[in-house]
């Protein structure tokens, strides 16, 4: 057994995996009752789709591999020096490059992870059936399917929970991606690491919006993960001002995660793709441009990202929120131009961000806009930001 799980590991490796541990396919029961708790208490709300069934069947690997016997749990850095971020080309145009920029989570510098984690986990599986010669029952999940990515990683040594809910490894921090193989293969199960956070709250602190509401437990509708990229409707008016800068993701409590300074980068990761053509990489976005975008730039612009999780108008709605933060004059006239000529949910967020500009044009831009107007939620929207640009 332990000689095929030396295979398992060298093979795991080969194919471009940075972290590999086994557990066995027993069920998840006490993070099955943690996941549950979590749904009763209203911390996954806005997730429709994560349900109690959904966990029901995530934390039983045999129901999702009928004879499964062990958890080949896999890990792939992202993490890259900032530097090595290919910038692509710059625009010329100087008003651009003064445009406010809107941050995005680490994760998605990299082209989408699903698919390169895929297809190496599908590799990773075909080399098992050529050194073994028979066939491998498997079934392998990233984070799309039901299993419980975290609560696996967790029991197969990759790394501990760390209080922000993400897991820890010593070697790359939380910036990993993880999967997940249920096979039918009897593989010898690895510890879990005994380490934890200790008396650390750093994550807990600084989290700007106080998402993580206990050690471990993230309350979803008050993260900017959440707000920025699954909720599809409008940001709640009082979280977006703790947005901030982010238009995808938010990597704060794991950027004050003091595990993560010690993060190093990964000679196997995926390759980053040209985000920051007008500001040089960095992971930053020109939020006008992005306000901009008609549907075809901008599946050109992101097609095999994971931003296109978020869909043009929702990036548009955290552009809109992330000008409104930014308060920079220089955005009315794209804004004006959403007020007009966006989707409803653009137009409102649109119409926040003028409201926190403020000044005459933007009063102006507001104004007119009010006496078009026929959806009733943009109205408020526009009513609300009258009020608040008068006070600016
Ligand atoms: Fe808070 Fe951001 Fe972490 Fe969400 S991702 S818990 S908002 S620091
Ligand atoms: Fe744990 Fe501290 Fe990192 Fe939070 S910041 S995950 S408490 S080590």
């Amino acid at each position: 057994m332990s000689d095929l799980k030396s295979i398992v590991e060298s093979q795991a490796r080969a194919c471009g995996f940075d972290l590999v541990g086994i557990t066995s396919a027993d069920d998840f029961t006490s993070d099955r009752q943690a996941a549950l708790e979590s749904i009763r208490d209203g911390h996954l709300d806005g997730l429709p789709w994560y349900t109690e069934s959904r966990v029901m069947r995530g934390t039983s690997p045999s129901e999702l591999l009928p004879g499964a016997r062990s958890i080949i749990c896999l890990g792939l850095s992202y993490w890259l020096e900032e530097d090595s971020v290919a910038p692509g080309p710059r625009s010329t145009g100087t008003d651009q490059e003064q445009h406010p920029k809107g941050r995005v989570a680490r994760y998605a510098r990299v082209k989408d992870y699903h698919r390169v984690m895929k297809r190496r986990m599908r590799d990773l599986v075909r080399s098992l059936e050529r050194e073994l010669s028979s066939e491998v029952a498997a079934r392998w999940y990233v984070d799309d399917g039901p299993m419980l990515d975290r609560a696996a990683a967790n029991r197969a040594g990759i790394g501990w929970f760390g209080k922000n809910s993400n897991i820890l490894n010593p070697e790359f921090g939380s910036w990993v991606f993880l999967g997940q193989i249920i096979t039918d293969l009897d593989l010898k199960p690895d510890a879990p690491l005994k380490k934890s956070c200790g008396s650390c709250t750093r994550c807990i602190d600084d989290c700007p919006t106080g998402a993580i509401v206990a050690p471990y437990v993230v309350d979803n509708s008050r993260c900017i993960s959440y707000l920025t990229i699954e909720n599809r409707g409008a940001i709640p008016k009082e979280m977006r001002p703790l947005v901030q800068d982010w238009v995808f993701g938010c990597d704060i409590c794991q950027d004050v995660c003091p595990v993560n300074r010690r993060a190093r980068e990964s000679g196997r990761t995926i390759p980053p793709f040209a985000l920051g053509r007008e500001s040089g990489g960095q992971g930053r976005i020109d939020l006008v441009r992005l306000l901009e975008m008609s549907e075809d730039n901008f599946r050109q612009r992101f097609a095999g990202t994971s931003i296109m999780r978020a869909k043009r108008v929702g990036m548009q709605r955290n552009a809109c929120v992330a000008l409104g933060n930014a308060a920079d004059g220089s955005s009315v006239p794209a804004l004006a131009k959403a007020l007009v000529s966006g989707e409803p949910l653009v137009r409102g967020h649109a119409a926040w961000a003028l409201g926190r500009i403020g000044g005459g044009e933007a009063i102006h831009v507001l104004a007119n806009a009010a006496r078009s107007e026929s959806d009733p939620a943009v109205l408020d929207e526009i009513s609300e930001a009258l009020v608040e640009s008068a006070g600016r």
